[in-house]
This record gives structure tokens, sequence and C-alpha cells, in this order.
């Protein structure tokens, strides 16, 4: 995939004028050749492997995903890169129970009649719901109570479950918490209460058999598991017949619970079926995959730059498979391609370079947690952890920074000005942020590392966001080129700088 003669004519003649300011300490020659490598076809060869129905959608635990982490590591092996996880493997291992999904299960409304009979609606997915990625087996029918957003706060005097039986019901809930302002320190208070975990095990706890989540219509596996609890994800058509005739309105009822913190819970009197068909592996294990290109100064080497994202994805629920391809085998991939580049080009790095895979994000942030409760390289000797997710959609680079290591950006930018020439937008995530992280940046950055996120802008292609159309084909190759050739380059700089401006 060639880009125009435009384009070529403005990186040559920036190349000329940059080389001999850019990298004092690598060969520029060799630079360069590595540099021009790094294609777009062999990036899009790549993203087809690892969305290949053979690792059936990466889904943390499975088989199928420790395949991918074996295709990741077989490659780092093959170009040189370190192992950097137990025992001399690439493998960094945690232990995590999963859920597979046999079926699509099924989804249905019972209407009662004039004459006493029942018409039986039966839903599609993943049209109308998505199985639950880490429901019971099993099916259920019965009322369905709305309760607002599950939750029970004693001490902030909010619980939707107050004064409401939901005993043997299933419970129609929506995400999130009526306090909406993340970077209030009062939702500090609020935090713990928003999290899907949270949310079926305060149904479960409530004696409720079933679940409807108003999660969107979309894999969801970052879900508890209860044997007796079957879950199911809804879209806006269940809801609206479930709502029909009631006289209410989901959206409205919670906007007035967001003014007032009074729940408005209430029974439906409508009566559902949910069935799942699931198979428990409460013995699973997952990992990350973690490689590394040893510096070679003797007190820089011990300093290490981490670049990483989740290799794991959302998995195949009883057909419906996302492959995981701008979520987030761009992001991997992009870090793969980077690291072969640099590990070819063999320029000699002062400090150490790592590339970490991670492991569980889908399923809660498992691996980053992981990773940063037992890092390979202390925390006050990691230079940066910098998050790739989802980045290759597009025509426009995104570097960002947290207000410790702004100064790192400045590394991206030189690159970008000197041999890419992507728009770029540059910034510093400053200020609060008490909501739930929500990507592994966000869990190295509340553990107190210095963090970075390199993302792709003014996206051309539609985000199938845990859906089956994120497969290899939601990408953009050319995009995924550049931000491998930024991060190669940028390492290169950052790596040999005989100090870090932060
Ligand atoms: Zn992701």
């Amino acid at each position: 995939m060639r880009k125009g003669s435009k384009r070529l004519i403005t990186l040559l003649t920036a190349l000329v004028c940059s080389v001999l300011s850019f990298s004092q300490d690598a060969d520029e020659q060799v630079l360069l050749k590595h540099f021009h490598s790094i294609s777009s076809e062999e990036i899009a060869g790549w993203m087809a492997d690892l969305c290949a129905p053979e690792f059936n959608g990466r889904l943390a635990g499975t088989p199928e995903y420790l395949a991918a982490a074996g295709w990741v590591a077989d490659k780092m092996k093959e170009w040189g890169i370190k192992p950097a996880g137990d025992k001399g493997s690439y493998f960094q291992w945690f232990d995590h129970p999963y859920t597979v999904v046999n079926d699509i299960g099924a989804l249905q409304l019972h209407i009662p009649q004039k004459d006493g009979k029942t018409i039986i609606k039966s839903y599609n997915a993943p049209a109308d719901y998505y199985p639950g990625m880490n429901s019971g087996n099993g099916e259920v029918t019965a009322e369905v109570v709305w309760v607002g957003y599950g939750v029970s706060a004693p001490e902030l005097n909010y619980d939707d479950y107050k004064g409401i039986d939901v005993k043997g019901k299933i419970v129609l809930m929506n995400r999130d918490v009526p306090f909406k302002d993340v970077r209030n320190p009062e939702y500090a208070k609020w935090v713990r209460y928003c999290y899907h975990q949270y949310k079926v095990e305060n149904a479960a706890a409530h004696g409720a058999i079933g679940m409807l989540y108003i999660d969107g219509n979309s894999a969801n596996p970052n879900i508890s598991y209860f044997e007796n609890m079957i879950v199911c994800g809804i879209g806006p058509g269940p809801l609206a017949d479930i709502f029909a005739g009631l006289g209410k309105d989901n959206a409205d009822l919670l906007q007035q619970t967001d003014k007032t913190f009074k729940p408005a819970s209430f029974v439906t009197g409508r009566t559902m079926t949910i069935r799942a068909n699931t198979t428990r592996h409460p013995e699973g294990k997952t990992c990350n995959v973690i490689g590394m290109i040893e510096g070679t100064d003797p007190l820089l080497k011990d300093e290490v730059i981490i670049i990483g994202g989740h290799l794991d994805a959302v998995g195949n629920a009883g057909g419906l498979l996302v492959a995981g391809g701008f979520d987030n085998a761009s992001g991997i991939i992009d870090i793969m391609a980077a690291a072969k580049a640099l590990a070819a080009s063999g320029i000699k790095l002062k400090r150490t370079v790592m590339f970490l895979m991670i492991g569980g994000e889908e399923v809660g942030l498992l691996g980053s947690k992981f990773y940063t409760k037992n890092p390979v390289f202390p925390k006050d000797k990691t230079v940066t952890y910098i998050n790739l997710d989802m980045v290759g959609n597009g025509t426009g680079l995104a570097v960002s920074a947290s207000a410790t290591c702004a100064g790192l950006t400045g590394y991206f930018k030189a690159a970008n000005d000197r041999y890419i020439h992507r728009p770029m937008r540059v910034s510093t995530s400053g200020g609060s942020f008490y909501g739930r992280p929500r990507s592994d940046g966000l869990v190295f950055l509340a553990d107190g590392f210095r963090t970075m996120s390199i993302s792709t802008t003014d996206g051309v292609k539609p985000v199938y966001y845990h859906l089956p159309g994120d497969d290899e084909t939601a990408v953009t190759p050319e995009i995924m080129e550049d931000v491998a050739k930024l991060i190669y380059l940028s390492f290169i700089e950052m790596g040999n700088a005989d100090t870090l401006s932060y």
C-alpha cells in the first residue's frame, strides 16, 4: 500500500535535513534501513493472523488465547527479543477462572393475551441481546424487576433494592451510578458501585436468579460468575418492549434518580425467559507475554521503557466471534512491528525496552493489575509505561502523557515532525480522575507509574466495539505502519538519551 509520491518527496527531504540532528548515537543508515522495513503489508498480514478463527477471539483463559500468546512469543523469539516472563520464559502467569459460552442461548418475552393464552416473543442476538459472557448455565423464567443502577450503598443513603423483593426474580439494571462527575472527589465514594462485577454480585446477594443488563447488546466478559445467576445484555428493542404501556421510560427514571438520589425501582409485571448455555472453567490460567531488548549502558540498562497493550479480546459467544481486530490486535501489532525493526537493526540502546502483551484486560484489567503488583523492573526504574489500545484506525496520531512525564511527548513529536509528518495531537492528561479505570494505562497510573498512551484519530472506518464486525478489516494498516515507525524512532531516542527530560 504505497503512499503518494508527494509524501515520499516530503519524507526524503525530511530525511536529508534531519539525519544529522536526530539520533547521534545510532548509525543513521542502519536506522533508516530498518525504519523503512516497517510495512503496512506485513502489518496487514499479522492482523489477519491474529484475527484468525484458530484464536477464536482470544478470550482470557481459553486455550485459544494461550495459542495467540504462543504466536506472539514465537515471533519475539525468532527476532532475538529476550524473554522477560516467569522462569526465563515469555509468559507471566496468573490464575483466571473463565467461562465459555456454548451457544447464543435465548431471550424471550411472555406476552399475556385476553383469552388467557400467552404469546412468546423471541429476540435475536446480537441485534437485540448478547449472551452473558460469564453467565451461569441454565434457564430462568421469572418476573422482571427494574432496579435502576442495581446499587446498594447504605453509607451513601442509597439503595436500589430498598423495599423491593427480587428473590427468584430477574433484575433489569443500568450501567454506572447516579453520581456522574468522575472528576469530583465525591465520586471516590461511588466508584466501587459502578463495576459490572459488583452489580452481578449485588443482584445475587439479593436473591435474584436472572439479570438483564442494559449495557448495549455487545460482548462484555467483565462480569462476575455465579452458578445460579443467568445473565444477558440487552439493547433498545427488548427494553422498549418491557416498558411498553407502563407509562414509564428507562432514561427518564435514571434522570430523575440522578437528580434526587432517590431510587425508583419497581416491579414491571413483565415475565421473561433467559437461557444460557455455558461451561465454567474454574482452574483457568492466563498470562501476560513479555519480551525485552536489554540496554547496554552499565547503569542505564537498569531503567526500562515499557510499551504494552492487551492481547486478549472478548472471544466467541456461541458463534458470535469477535476477532478483536481494532480492539486490540491493532495495538499489539503496532508494538510487534516496532519491536521487530528495533531488534533487527541491532542498534544498541543504553536503556532496556520492554514489550508487554497484556492478558485479561477485557475481564477486568487483570494482566495490568498483576504486572503492577509483580513488575519485572521496579517502578522507580520504569521510565514510563506506554499503553496502546485500539490504535490503528484513521489518519492522525495522538500522544498523551501523565503530568509526571509530559516532557517525554517531545521525543514522539520530534520523530513525527522529522520523519512521519502525520497530524499529531499532543496532550497531558492532568487533573484528578476518580472513576472506574477502563484501560491498562489507568491501572499503571493508579499504581504510581508514569504513563503515556498513543492513539490514532480522525477515524475513517466504523468501529464495531465488542461486536463481530471488529475483525482484521476494521483497521487502517497505513496508520499502523506509522505508529510502529513512531515507536521505533522514539524508543531509539529515549533509549539512548543520556538524561531524559520528563
Ligand atoms: Zn481494548
